[in-house]
């Protein structure tokens, strides 16, 4: 029997495991950074296969931490996309550097590295790439470009929990790195949540050991360290810190999730097949581009319109038939925080005269936000909902 019950966009699967687990952590009398950040920072090491993983407050502390990591500072360029959420380019602003946004390529919405020659200067110190909604960017491409002009490489992988990419002839999970570090998000709208929450995973001991220190105010001994002591402890404050912590609320929740993200992601794929196939009736829509060397955990699933729909309009007749949608992912430049701001176009002050909030450089940028329709895709999503869904679009579209 078909219901008609309200989709939304994503759904996080909770159930009475991570309930359980977070009534044990109440019950322990230790909340904050404790025992269970260290065993689930063990756990997601394990998992992405990767030497150090540092358990912090999300994915945008994260990214701060491991730009600040890396040497970004006052003055300095970085290389990205304006195509991301926007807490992507605020993090290369925390540092008090300048982000300097690269177009993308059209079927995979990631880092075009052809625009690469044409953004770097003497000022440029890293690319902050994104692997967005979950599918790996160009990594081949992108880090012996940056390695040979001395550049630290920071993933933004807050979508990619459980992706993998083709590296060195066998297939490897994002967060092993391939750059210097990456940063994971814990957000409910990713596939692994606690909330809140983030995760820095590196190879880089040096990198590992800053991350631990100013998550935490810059001081030389965790309280839960102080804590178990049978010695009198005093703590310094070695450097200027900040309060990042994750608590162990929060990785109580998370070490559940990890668990689940073999059975969630293999799940997502088998959904997103499905989907491919009953939207091939849909005339015109476009489906992304999975390259060979790429499995998405398909965070997302972002199609293109055809150019003669009205993405709102659109939009609008699905949720009154009860499915709510995204439209496609933000451009950092194109909105107040960013447009009054000289790095709006990437070439610097005044260099591209554009108008504020559009910018022919990142067209394809532009593009994928106002064509992009984000369809529900969640663990219970089912076969039935999935073809009301496509059913619905397909009326919609016809409508345009
Ligand atoms: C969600 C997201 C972030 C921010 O993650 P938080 O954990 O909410 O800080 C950063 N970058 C991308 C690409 C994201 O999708």
């Amino acid at each position: 029997m078909a219901t008609n019950a309200f989709l939304p966009v994503a759904r996080p699967w909770i159930d009475e495991r991570e309930v359980q687990a977070v009534r044990r952590v109440l019950e322990s009398g230790w909340l904050t950074q404790g025992p269970m950040v260290e065993a689930f920072e063990r756990e997601f090491a394990q998992f992405v296969q990767t030497p150090y993983a540092c358990a912090v407050s999300s994915c945008t502390t994260a990214l701060h931490l491991a730009l600040r990591a890396v040497g970004v500072g006052p003055g300095d360029e970085v290389i990205t996309v304006s195509h991301s959420f926007i807490a992507t380019a605020n993090s290369i602003r925390y540092c008090g550097a300048v982000p300097v946004f690269a177009d993308i390529e059209p079927g995979t919405f990631n880092l075009d590295p052809t625009c690469l020659d044409s953004l770097i200067s003497q000022r440029t110190k890293a690319v902050l790439c994104v692997h967005q909604m979950g599918m790996p960017c160009d990594m081949a491409r992108i880090v012996p470009w940056a390695r040979a002009h001395g550049l630290a490489i920071i993933e933004d992988a807050a979508c990619a929990i459980g992706s993998e990419i083709f590296w060195d002839g066998r297939w490897e999970k994002i967060g092993k790195p391939h750059g210097d570090a990456a940063c994971f998000s814990f957000h409910p709208r990713k596939l692994l949540t606690t909330g809140d929450g983030g995760m820095i995973t590196t190879a880089r001991k040096d990198i590992e050991e800053k991350c631990r220190l100013w998550r935490h105010h810059g001081m030389s001994v965790p309280d839960a360290v102080r804590h178990a002591s049978p010695h009198v402890v005093f703590e310094s404050y070695e450097t200027l810190g900040f309060n990042y912590r994750m608590t162990d609320i929060q990785a109580a929740v998370g070490r559940e999730q990890l668990r689940k993200i073999p059975q969630i992601v293999s799940r997502r794929r088998l959904q997103v097949q499905r989907y491919r196939e009953m939207l091939n009736s849909v005339v015109n829509i476009v489906f992304p581009e999975e390259p060979p060397w790429a499995r998405s955990n398909w965070q997302s699933l972002c199609v293109r319109l055809p150019v003669l729909c009205d993405q709102a309009k659109v939009m609008q007749f699905l949720l009154e038939k009860g499915i709510a949608t995204r439209r496609g992912i933000m451009c950092a430049h194109r909105e107040p925080a960013y447009f009054q701001e000289p790095w709006s176009c990437g070439l610097g002050p005044g260099a591209c005269g554009c108008p504020p909030g559009t910018c022919k450089r990142l067209k394809h940028s532009e593009e994928a936000q106002d064509r992009g329709l984000i369809l529900p895709l969640f663990h219970d999503l089912t076969e039935e909902d999935q073809r009301r869904v496509v059913e619905t679009l397909q009326e919609a579209c016809a409508r345009c």
